[in-house]
């Protein structure tokens, strides 16, 4: 590989040249990006959820009591020496607070915030050695990548879409996840997606009962709407291959993380087994290597990047190979940053909206109250301003602890 030298800099323009980075912990619950980090009792958390540790029913009746929830969501702040700033909520707690302040803080401080690729490319190289090239080591540097997007928006006065393309829709449409289905229908989202309950570890039992809410939830519905269910790396191939068939005549859209997202060779033997259903991954892949293997074997079918765990950079190279396979990308969560993306790409019909409300029955910020403006769909629909940056305005009301 051609070395690249980057060492006779001219005078950098002031407004982009980064003079600080603050991290901070998110203390106030539910706000921020870790969609996990809510009260008892929330239906993410505390209800029967199949995920890989359902098969020990110690833990089987919340996420939380496995740790789900422990990392903890961020807040991270950039400064130039022109008195400019940019920020993002991103994903990782203490972890990636140390990770920023003890090793990639020397690729940004005196940086020119413009050089996304030079700079995603330093904090990624570096931390090869010890980021497993996927989870919370990359997962921060997302976070930074994104508060870098938000700062050049916010100095040329500019919305991120508009940076990374423009428009291709007016309005982004949505899709509801969570256990109200028919409700996000009654709302006018284009469809829903209900978590699974039950695992391998629950056997015929478990399965019969997974097939009964599934019907009784397509009965809801009815045929003409996208229903979706989202595994959460749960299963393994056997019953991967028996859930589809049993629950066939529901006719899913997608049945989504089936497996765990290392596991390639077992997500081509499910795809082999059950052509006609569309299976999804990618909310647990973080980088354009993980995702260039799941589009070469086209053993998924629609690929689900999340903004805060990848960053807009990596995100858009992700799409660009995406698009040159006729891939579906539809991203997992991620507000703002996610709305961002999807109003912008060609290859994202609609966009996730996870309902985070405990009960799941009514609409609330996929942030909570991270920011005071972030946009929810109305009847369906979200709609973007032209604010710069990624649009969300902090509010000062979050407790935030810098560490
Ligand atoms: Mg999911």
């Amino acid at each position: 590989m051609a070395q690249c030298d980057n060492s006779s800099v001219p005078i950098m323009d002031k407004r982009y040249k980064i003079s600080d980075i603050k991290v901070s912990i998110v203390k106030t619950q539910s706000a921020g990006a870790d969609y996990t980090d809510h009260a008892a009792g929330h239906w993410i958390n505390d209800t029967i959820i199949a995920n890989p540790m359902s098969i020990y029913n110690t833990f089987q009746e919340s996420r939380s009591s496995w740790g789900m929830d422990v990392l903890k969501g961020i807040f991270i702040e950039v400064s130039t020496e022109g008195g400019h700033q940019g920020y993002a909520t991103a994903y990782g707690g203490y972890i990636s607070s140390w990770i920023i302040k003890n090793h990639l803080n020397r690729f940004l401080i005196g940086a020119d915030a413009r050089d996304l690729n030079l700079l995603y490319d330093q904090m990624y190289r570096a931390a090869i050695p010890y980021s497993g090239q996927n989870g919370v080591v990359i997962n921060t540097i997302a976070g930074i990548d994104l508060a870098l997007w938000d700062l050049i928006g916010k100095v040329r006065q500019e919305p991120v879409y508009k940076m990374i393309g423009g428009k291709v829709r007016d309005k982004l449409q949505t899709y509801v996840t969570g256990p109200e289905a028919k409700l996000a229908q009654d709302w006018g989202h284009v469809g829903s997606k209900i978590p699974l309950p039950y695992g391998p570890g629950d056997g015929i039992k478990g399965l019969k009962k997974n097939q009964e809410y599934i019907m009784e939830t397509r009965k809801q519905v009815g045929d003409d709407y996208r229903l979706m269910i989202d595994c959460y790396m749960s299963l393994d191939v056997p019953y991967a291959i028996d859930l589809a068939n049993a629950v066939r005549e529901a006719n899913l859209f997608w049945i989504e993380e089936a497996l765990p997202p290392h596991d390639l060779e077992s997500h081509k033997i499910i795809k082999e087994a059950c052509p006609w259903q569309k299976w999804t991954t990618g909310e647990h892949t973080n980088s354009r290597y993980g995702f260039r293997n799941i589009i070469r074997d086209r053993s998924v079918d629609i690929l689900q990047p999340d903004l805060t765990l990848c960053g807009m950079t990596e995100t858009l190279r992700i799409a660009a190979m995406a698009s040159a396979y006729d891939m579906i990308v539809i991203p997992h969560c991620s507000g703002v940053y996610a709305y961002n993306f999807g109003i912008s790409s060609t290859l994202t019909p609609f966009n996730e909206f996870i309902n985070l409300h405990p009960k799941a029955t009514e609409i609330v910020p996929i942030f909570g109250k991270m920011f005071t403006n972030e946009p929810v769909p109305v009847n369906g629909e979200v709609t973007l301003t032209d604010l710069p940056g990624f649009g969300a305005e902090l509010n000062t009301e979050v407790e935030l602890e810098e560490i």
